[in-house]
C-alpha cells in the first residue's frame, strides 16, 4: 500500500495526454494522480510508486494495455495492484482478454465520471483490505513483529538468493532466560508485557532494511541477517543484549541477573545447493543449547575465522 500520504495513489497509463486530462481531473480531489503516456514505463512507475490502482488505455504503441497488465500480474511486487482497463466502445469485444490477462474491471470511453469513480472506489477499498489481511497474517499477534510464517519465507527467499550470490546468511536465535520464573512471579500478562519489550528491543538493535527480527514461538525470537558474516552477526547479538540490559526489567527469579537477560544462539552460512535452509536455524538452536548449558545470559558462536 501506498504511504507516502494518506490519500490513495492512482497511476493513469494512456497514449492520449487529453484521455489523461479528463481522468486525473475525476480523481485529483481525492487522490494522488500519477500518469504515463509510455506503456513500457508502467512496470518501474508501479515498482517505485506503489500504486494502488492503474488506469489502463488499451490500445497504445508499442505495447497494448493487456501486455503491460500481464507483466504486472507476472511479478510479485506488482502482481496485487488492480487494473482497470479503460477502452473506446469499439473495442468492448475484448474484455474477455482483459479479464484473462488479470485486468478487474472494465469502463468505456467517453468514461462516465461517477462509473468511474465508484469502480475506482470499489477496487481501492478491496486492495486496502487484502493488504490489511496479508499484512495481519504475516505478524505475530502479541508482539506486531513478523511471525513465525513469514520468517519462514524470508528464510527460503534469502537461502536461495544466497545461492546464488555466494553471500552469508546470518542467523541468530534469541531465548529468554528463567522466563517460566518470570511468569510464576510476576504473572503471565506482565509475562506478555515483557515479550512486547524485548520485541522492541530487537527491532530497535537491527538497523538494516534487510534485517528480519520474528517471533519463533513462545519466548524464542529469530533473527535473519541477508549478507552479514559472522562477526557482523555477533555485533548485533551484543547490541541486543545491550538493549535488553537497558530495559532493566526486574526478574527476581533468575539465577544470571537480577533482570531479564538472554541466550542467543549465532551462526553464519554460506548456503549451497542441496542444503536445507532449516540447517541454519538448527545449528543456531543448537548453539542456544550451549548458551544456555553453559551459564545462559550470552551468546555462543562458531570460532570465528
Ligand atoms: P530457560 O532459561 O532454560 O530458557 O528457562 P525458561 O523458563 O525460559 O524456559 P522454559 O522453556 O522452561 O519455559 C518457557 C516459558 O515461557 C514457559 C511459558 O509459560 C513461557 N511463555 C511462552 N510463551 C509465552 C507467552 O506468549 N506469554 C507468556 N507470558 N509466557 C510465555
Ligand atoms: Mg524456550
Ligand atoms: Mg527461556
Amino acid at each position: 500500500m501506498n504511504q507516502e500520504n494518506g490519500l490513495p495513489t492512482v497511476l493513469i497509463v494512456d497514449d492520449e495526454p487529453a484521455n489523461i486530462e479528463v481522468l486525473a481531473k475525476l480523481l485529483h480531489s481525492d487522490h494522488r494522480v500519477l500518469f504515463t503516456t509510455d506503456p513500457g514505463r508502467v512496470m518501474g512507475l508501479a515498482d517505485q510508486k506503489f500504486p494502488d490502482l492503474i488506469l489502463m488505455d488499451v490500445v497504445m504503441p508499442g505495447m497494448d494495455g493487456y501486455e503491460v497488465c500481464r507483466r504486472l500480474k507476472q511479478q510479485e511486487s506488482t502482481q496485487d495492484i488492480p487494473v482497470i482497463f479503460v477502452t473506446a466502445m469499439g473495442e468492448e469485444q475484448f474484455e474477455a482478454i482483459g479479464f484473462e490477462a488479470g485486468g478487474v474491471d472494465y469502463v468505456t470511453k467517453p468514461v462516465k465520471p461517477f462509473l468511474l469513480r465508484a469502480r475506482v472506489k470499489t477496487h481501492i477499498d478491496l486492495k486496502r483490505k487484502n493488504d490489511l489481511l496479508k499484512r495481519l497474517a504475516s505478524l505475530d499477534g502479541l508482539t506486531g513483529i513478523a511471525n513465525r510464517r513469514t520468517l519462514d519465507e524470508f528464510l527460503h527467499q534469502e537461502w536461495h538468493r544466497s545461492i546464488r550470490n555466494q553471500s552469508h546468511l546470518s542467523a541468530l536465535l534469541i531465548d529468554v532466560d528463567y522466563f517460566k520464573k518470570f511468569n510464576d512471579h510476576f504473572g503471565h500478562q506482565a509475562g506478555d508485557l515483557c515479550l512486547k519489550e524485548i520485541a522492541g528491543a530487537l527491532t530497535r538493535s537491527l538497523e538494516r532494511k534487510t534485517d528480519l527480527v520474528a517471533r519463533y514461538g513462545g519466548e524464542e525470537f529469530a533473527c535473519l541477517l541477508p549478507e552479514t558474516p559472522l562477526q557482523g552477526a555477533i555485533h548485533s547479538a551484543e547490541k541486543i543484549q545491550q538493549e535488553v540490559a537497558a530495559l532493566a526489567i526486574p526478574h527476581p527469579g533468575s539465577d544470571v541477573a537480577g533482570i531479564v537477560t538472554l541466550s542467543i544462539g549465532v551462526v553464519t552460512f554460506t548456503p549451497a545447493k542441496g542444503q536445507e535452509p532449516e540447517t541454519l536455524l538448527a545449528a543456531a538452536d543448537e548453539l542456544l543449547y550451549f548458551a544456555k548449558q553453559s551459564g545462559r545470559n550470552r551468546i555462543q558462536h562458531p570460532p570465528i575465522a
